[in-house]
């Protein structure tokens, strides 16, 4: 493993670490929640201006953005950031922590923070767009970048896709989608697989209707606490008596409940989320029919009067590598990161939506990982096993060097493999 300096001595795009980091400090002090990202899209607009060279789209599905650099005949590639930050107190003891308050879409007041690192993200992308820019006459191709808003509540990019991203708009059809995620694992490593990296994430909300009463009456009532309650346990039996242990894989979460407000009333409804993680479109179908199934067969058997009902909060597609592609990208970062490149990548059971950019239009993509874990602070917990916070954690903290060095490094070597003219690895 090496040193974080040897980072800006590789044979990669070299960066102005000291211009970028202050640039992320202000992205990352200033979050914004998914859909809100007003002054973020207007920051990234701005820097993106400031060259005079790319055509800006602004305001596509939200606060979405697409900047391209038309530069002579060949390849479109699309590079891809996410702008959104959480509703999470941030914890950190960073200089630069976020004090940020937004109100939701209820009304409620919640502290931000960029506890996904998308941060890390907007200002690898911005420095990607001004070295792929610098270095235009060693390339020839059509450059989109792509800033995209709410991708935590997964509805960002088919908002861009329903906004006329390729249509009305005119943004060229890429021909490779590709983006990054930031993760808790050694920075300045970058991380690729094959196949499926990123699971489908379904979420629920779903409402049992009961009759409410008084807590000493129970055979006036249709408790739906006691109809929740059974759903709960039943639904942990999709995993482990439903799917196939040998070879299908699925995550299901009851991530909330809420019945009541004192004791001796018994409700008239409750309300469940539920979150429901696969990695392929079988196991995804077979899941979802067992969840409606349990739940309307133990509505049933309280004697709900009323069918509970079951709507979809949100849905995040399978984030599946396009094979050739990825076998590009697998002898670009061995040639560019040595080292510090895994190409064993196995995957993670969180959920994006940045697919849904290549799917829309049939194109291939590829996604991978980039660290963000301080390396000292990783190689005591490889070998000491000390707790490291991950994202969505409000201790959540990548470390500025060389993670920003490393995240437009890749992002730059990534285009310029499918540009034509660019440093293409053919052996
Ligand atoms: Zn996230
Ligand atoms: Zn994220």
């Amino acid at each position: 493993m090496s040193h974080p300096d040897d980072h800006q001595r590789r044979k990669l795009p070299q960066f102005d670490f000291d211009k970028y980091e202050s640039l992320y400090k202000d992205f990352h002090s200033n979050p914004e929640l998914s859909g809100q990202e007003a002054a973020t899209a207007a920051r990234v607009a701005q820097h993106l201006r400031s060259s005079n060279a790319y055509t800006i789209h602004e305001k596509i599905g939200g606060h979405g953005i697409a900047a391209i650099l038309a530069n002579g005949p060949g390849t479109t590639v699309l590079l891809r950031a996410d702008m959104d930050g959480l509703p999470v107190l941030e914890q950190t003891d960073l200089p630069y922590a976020s004090k940020a308050t937004q109100r939701d879409k209820n009304g409620i007041t919640q502290p931000v923070m960029h506890a996904c690192g998308h941060d890390i993200h907007i200002v690898s992308l911005l420095a990607a767009a001004d070295h792929l820019l610098a270095v235009r006459d060693s390339w020839s191709g059509t450059l989109v970048l792509v800033f995209q808003p709410a991708e935590e509540s997964g509805k960002g990019a088919q908002a861009m896709v329903d906004d006329g991203l390729y249509t009305t708009l005119g943004v060229p059809i890429p021909d490779v989608v590709l983006g990054q995620h930031v993760l808790a694992f050694r920075a300045g490593t970058v991380a690729l697989g094959h196949g499926v990296v990123f699971s489908a994430g379904d979420s629920f909300k779903i409402t049992f209707f009961g009759r409410g009463g008084h807590g000493s009456a129970p055979q006036d009532s249709i408790d739906p606490v006691v109809m929740a309650a059974s759903v709960v346990i039943r639904l942990q039996t999709i995993v482990s008596r439903e799917i196939d242990p040998r070879d299908e894989v699925a995550v299901v979460t009851v991530g909330s409940i809420k019945a009541g407000e004192t004791e001796n009333i018994i409700p008239a409804h409750a309300t469940m989320l539920v979150n429901i993680r696969t990695l392929d479109e079988k196991t995804r179908g077979r899941v979802l029919a067992s969840m409606e199934r349990i739940v309307k067969a133990e509505a049933n058997a309280s004697g709900a009067l009323k069918e509970p009902t079951i709507e979809q909060i949100s849905g995040f597609p399978i984030t599946r590598n396009d094979p050739e592609c990825t076998d590009r990208l697998m002898k670009t970062f061995k040639n560019g990161f040595a080292e510090d490149f895994d190409p064993n990548y196995r995957g993670n059971m969180a959920s994006e939506d940045f697919s849904i950019l290549a799917t829309a239009v049939g194109k291939p993509s590829v996604y991978w990982v980039i660290g963000g874990v301080d390396p000292d602070v990783w190689d005591d917990h490889v070998k000491n096993g000390t707790y490291i916070p991950g994202n969505h954690s409000p201790f959540f903290a990548p470390v500025a060097k060389p993670t920003l060095i490393v995240g437009p490094q890749a992002l730059c070597a990534a285009a310029m493999e499918f540009f034509d003219g660019g440093d293409h690895h053919d052996s």
